[in-house]
């Protein structure tokens, strides 16, 4: 992934229609989980509509791995059939999706398959698994979806790399990094500790495009005395430092969420945070 010197291969491709590089920018708001499909076909219609720009790409959660075992899990492949249909319906062309197991790579594509429509999947690697060699092995291995890796939680930036480098080593270099906190014990005001100073680190040392998750790092909905949400702040901090990808939680009814409810977002905060995307990105 262009972590040596005399590797200058270009940082891009391009899956389903929508490019992915070091030099441009998606979005991929959605449910951090998965929950009932009012939720998910809300969300995905709100993306539609969208002034000046349409959003193609979303963010559902499906498998969900739970500090408790006693948490919501997640739907699993029960909801992939209807989730992809609405997928297809709204016409989102990538959704990136949590695996937790390599057998849900079996689980997706047949899934994608029955419903015949062309929404693509890029496979998430979440921040408790950036390790899990086996599962980055078996990701590596697998040439049909991309792979948003995940950067450990509380392992060095050079050790998660490292783990990015498995998937490439195993076939598969259609990779992007995701920065979404460092857990500290120095009493974060937030969630995690935002590292988003990182993204310019990992496109100098890399040719992966770098996403951030403002909503894993923050992980509330504190505002700043200017009365902007943390979330918007951090989010315009990682756009500006140059970010490729955003991931973010979004929730028609927050409140309700099965995961991750607090730090969602309100869907009349969606423009506002398009608009705020697109101001920080013409600042870049
Ligand atoms: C998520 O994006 O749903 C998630 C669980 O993120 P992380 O692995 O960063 O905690």
């Amino acid at each position: 992934l262009g972590r040596h010197a005399d590797d200058q291969r270009p940082s891009e491709f391009t899956y389903n229609g929508v490019r992915f590089a070091q030099d441009n920018l998606n979005v991929f708001a959605g449910l951090c989980a998965v929950d009932v499909p009012e939720h998910v076909d809300q969300m995905m219609h709100a993306l539609t509509q969208l002034q000046g720009d349409a959003q193609v790409c979303t963010r559902m959660g499906a498998y969900k791995p739970r500090t408790n075992p006693y948490s919501f899990q997640g739907h699993g492949a029960e909801c992939l059939p209807w989730v992809f249909e609405l997928a297809g319906k709204h016409g989102m062309k990538v959704i990136a999706m949590e695996i937790t197991h390599e057998k849900h790579i079996d689980e997706i594509y047949t899934a994608l398959e029955k419903t015949g429509h062309p929404t693509g999947v890029m496979l998430q690697i979440g921040t408790r698994n950036t390790q899990n060699f086996e599962l980055l092995k078996a990701v590596g291995r697998q040439q049909e979806f991309p792979v948003l890796l995940k950067r450990g939680f509380g392992i060095t930036l050079e050790e998660s790399l490292n783990a990015a480098e498995y998937l490439a080593s195993e076939g598969n270099s259609n990779v992007i990094f995701c920065l979404r906190g460092m857990k500290t014990n120095m009493g974060d005001p937030h969630r995690n500790f935002v590292d988003f100073s990182h993204v310019p680190v990992v496109k100098r040392l890399t040719r992966m495009p770098v996403c951030i998750d403002p909503s894993h790092s923050v992980g509330t909905r504190s505002r700043a005395p200017d009365g902007l949400l943390d979330v918007f702040h951090a989010t315009a901090q990682g756009v500006i430092a140059g970010a490729n990808m955003v991931l973010v939680d979004f929730h028609p009814k927050p409140s309700v969420a099965l995961v991750d409810g607090p730090q969602a977002l309100h869907m009349n905060e969606l423009q506002h945070f398009m608009d705020d995307v697109k101001i920080a990105r013409q600042a870049y």
